[in-house]
């Protein structure tokens, strides 16, 4: 679904992503984990087109996103939960899940806001509060909740369990299970929860200065020796 191949991002003489070769098949749930500064971020937001790439290749569904702005792409069925959530803190619940929709087919609106009361019922129950006023965790899911309005083939979430009380950290990874399981959305997940996000994941990648260093399964990586010193026992690393 989507392929990227030598990779290559510049922020002026920043050189954040160095080669990167990384593929997402349809229905998995890939996970990228890296310590601070190691480029998941670059990542994420490169694959929607800002920043752009300077160099190799970005293609989904087999058709380059290179030239397309980041609305094109989110058109193309890509939607990206961001990192800090992003949503419209002066907005309501309800406006905020209809910004989400405003590219997907309006005749599917209605059905579409229950299908996320139900995935998230406290929603429903937010739905005219103004977001700010939500709670971290419930911001949250109003962020996941807004990228799935798109109706997006691809959902990327960067960090959705970032600064969450525990209770709502778990919610969010049975969500991301559940996303997966029942709907067969496709996800890529940047975490710095690298155990529980290795647990979610079908397969993994684990980045250093803006390199792919390791990949495989969910399970080969939690095993690994490597990743169970850097990232997993003891925290993660604090410098890229
Ligand atoms: P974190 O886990 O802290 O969010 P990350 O792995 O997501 O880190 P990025 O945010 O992608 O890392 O940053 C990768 C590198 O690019 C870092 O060296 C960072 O300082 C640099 N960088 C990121 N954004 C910019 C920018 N807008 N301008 C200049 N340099 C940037």
């Amino acid at each position: 679904m989507l392929e990227l191949r030598q990779v290559h991002v510049h922020y002026g003489h920043v050189h954040a992503l160095r080669g990167i070769d990384l593929d997402v098949t349809k229905g998995e749930i890939v996970t990228l984990i890296g310590a601070n500064g190691a480029g998941k971020s670059t990542l994420m937001t490169s694959i929607l087109g800002s920043p752009r790439i300077s160099a190799g290749t970005l293609t989904f569904n087999g058709k380059s996103l290179a030239g397309l702005t980041p609305h094109q792409i989110s058109r193309s069925g890509i939607a990206i939960s961001p990192e800090g959530r992003r949503i419209f803190l002066r907005m309501t619940v309800l406006e905020n899940l209809l910004m989400g929709s405003i590219f997907a087919d309006p005749s599917l609106r209605e059905a579409d806001l229950q299908r996320m009361y139900e995935l998230f019922p406290i929603l429903e129950k937010r739905l005219h509060q103004t977001a700010g006023t939500l709670s971290g965790g419930e911001q949250q899911m109003l962020a996941i909740a807004r990228a799935l309005m798109s109706h997006p083939q691809l959902l990327l979430l960067d960090e959705p369990s970032l600064g969450l009380a525990p209770i709502y950290i778990q919610k969010v990874f049975q969500i991301i299970e559940q996303l997966n399981r029942d709907l067969g959305m496709t996800i890529l997940l940047v975490e710095q929860n690298a155990k529980q996000a290795l647990k979610v994941a079908h397969r993994a990648y684990v980045l250093q200065h803006g390199h792919i260093v390791m990949q495989g399964t969910g399970a080969e990586l939690a095993k690994s020796s490597e990743v169970r010193s850097a990232y997993l026992e003891g925290g993660h690393k604090a410098t890229a």
